[in-house]
């Protein structure tokens, strides 16, 4: 997001200022930093937590299974007790996953299977990790030209969320999807694409993991190449006046609006022949650390906090580095957060985004995590957030020490106003109702989810809310 330069520029100014903030803004730190409460290992019953990435979803399953063949995975979807859950990397906000019945991984089906060096695709498990899998396509000269913040989710994950990158034309990556094999509660294997099941292949693309298994997928993907990846601090405003030109000019291309600052920290990516300049160490969470510092020292004095933060962050150099493009799209992400991002009509982005900064800088000061905006490809799967419609994202953080249900009260009503479509694994309060008038298909796929799994084997409770009836308090 920033640079090594810029964090010890910024530590320096944070420090000094750090020296005029008395003993209030030491009391005002001390109340954020309370770790939140952690749920017992195990249940009454000796069964193992689990929990999610960020700690706010957990569950007991009774059962836990790792299928390695797709016949072990059959005899599960049939006998094991529901609800059924697939999971891949725990990486979602929302209580997709949980469940009293049984956990599954693919964990042990994982791999690439094989590839067509002509048509550029290849045949990957579901449980396979994006981490693992830019390193076996870069064997095989392919690529994924667009890829999330992390790579730590699994393709199972992605396509259950429909998880995206940002960049010009760049669908999220269940567009790229060719086909995939889907073990319905049932038992049965389907092979899936847009001749065979057309119906399946469309509504289940993007799933929740509700449909039943995908174990296979034939991804789309790219010829191998390197890129230059570029970071710069801007005016917050001169970034948003600059986005379509930004979007229209630059393969992959992102902005962090820092709230507080004035500032936004614009990212690229461009596919070039230049000499490889491999990215540093992370320096990303040295810098949210030093702006939590900001907010945990005067977080009750806005325009100290934006005067100290432009001292420090003002003269910050571009930072580059050129090497293959799945070793620098994806970034680690240590310090967890809680998170919710909406996409938007492409129009609407840039008000929406002003309007969410404006909002937080009014009423929550203890706001420090930047916010993100990024640009997404329409694509026609019938539960995918950027169905018949390009589209412009917003996600605002909270770091896991602190509240996140202002993103609910504050934040998700200015999403909802613009037309926004919540990200299926981020956090938000809509439920069936909500989601059937934003999704033309809507019924069409939940037509083919009830043919599919008639006895609800995959519907934890969060699901039966989301997908079948609004008012069901379950
Ligand atoms: C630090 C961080 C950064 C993130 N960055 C981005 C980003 O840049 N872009 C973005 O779009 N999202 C992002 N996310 C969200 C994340 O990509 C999604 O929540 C994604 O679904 C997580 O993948 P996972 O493997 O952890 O899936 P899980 O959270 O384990 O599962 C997600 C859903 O997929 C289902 N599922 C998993 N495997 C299968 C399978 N084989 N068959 C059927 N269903 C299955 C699950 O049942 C569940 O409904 C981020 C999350 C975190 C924590």
């Amino acid at each position: 997001m920033t640079t090594r330069r810029n964090l010890m520029t910024g530590a320096a100014a944070v420090g000094g200022a750090a020296a005029i903030g008395g003993t209030g803004a030491v009391g005002y730190r001390a109340w954020r930093d309370r770790e939140p409460a952690s749920p017992p290992a195990t249940d009454s019953g000796g069964r193992l937590l689990w929990r999610n990435w960020s700690g706010i979803q957990s569950a007991y399953p009774r059962d836990r299974a790792a299928p390695s063949t797709e016949d072990e995975l059959a005899t599960v979807l049939k006998t094991a007790p529901g609800p059924i859950r697939p999971v891949g990397a725990g990486h979602s906000f929302m209580p997709l996953v949980p469940t009293a019945g049984t956990l599954l991984t693919l964990d042990r089906m994982g791999g690439l299977f094989d590839h067509d060096p002509v048509a550029l695709t290849a045949r990957v498990s579901a449980g396979m990790r994006l981490g693992d899998l830019g390193p076996a396509l870069a064997a095989i000269g392919q690529e994924m030209p667009n890829l999330p913040d992390i790579n730590k989710q699994s393709i199972g994950g992605a396509l259950g969320t429909a998880t995206h990158g940002t960049g010009k034309g760049l669908k999220a990556i269940h567009g790229e999807v060719q086909s995939f094999r889907l073990a319905t509660a049932r038992g049965e294997i389907l092979d899936c694409d847009a001749d065979h099941h057309p119906e399946i292949f469309n509504a289940a693309r993007v799933n929740l993991g509700a449909f039943g298994v995908v174990t296979q997928v034939v991804l789309k993907n790219r010829p191998l190449t390197r890129v230059h990846k570029r970071v710069v601090l801007r005016d917050l405003n001169d970034a948003c006046d600059d986005w379509e030109h930004l979007k229209a000019t630059n393969r992959n291309v992102e902005f962090y609006a820092i709230p507080f600052t004035g500032k936004a920290a614009v990212i690229t990516a461009n596919v070039t022949n230049a000499a490889v300049k491999p990215r540093g160490a992370d320096t990303d969470s040295a810098v949210l650390m030093d702006l939590k510092r900001l907010r945990d020292l005067f977080g009750w004095s806005p325009h100290l906090r934006r005067w100290i933060a432009v001292q420090a962050l003002g003269s910050t150099p571009p930072e580059d580095m050129v090497d293959e493009g799945w070793k620098l799209l994806s970034n680690e992400r240590p310090v967890r957060f809680n998170e919710m991002e909406f996409h938007l009509p492409q129009e609407a982005q840039i008000p929406v985004l002003k309007e969410v900064v404006a909002a937080i800088e009014a009423h929550r000061n203890d706001v420090f995590f930047p916010i993100e905006v990024r640009t997404i490809e329409a694509d026609d799967a019938w539960l995918s957030p950027f169905y018949q419609r390009p589209s412009g994202s917003v996600a605002v953080h909270a770091y896991y020490k602190d509240d996140y249900k202002f993103l609910f009260k504050l934040i998700e009503p200015i999403f909802r106003r613009h037309g926004g479509r919540p990200h299926w694994g981020k956090l938000n309060s809509l439920r069936a109702a909500d989601f059937k008038a934003l999704y033309p298909r809507w019924t069409d796929a939940m037509e083919v989810r009830a043919s599919l799994d008639p006895d609800g084997r995959f519907l934890n409770a969060y699901l039966k809310k989301a997908l079948i009836d609004a008012q069901q308090d379950v």
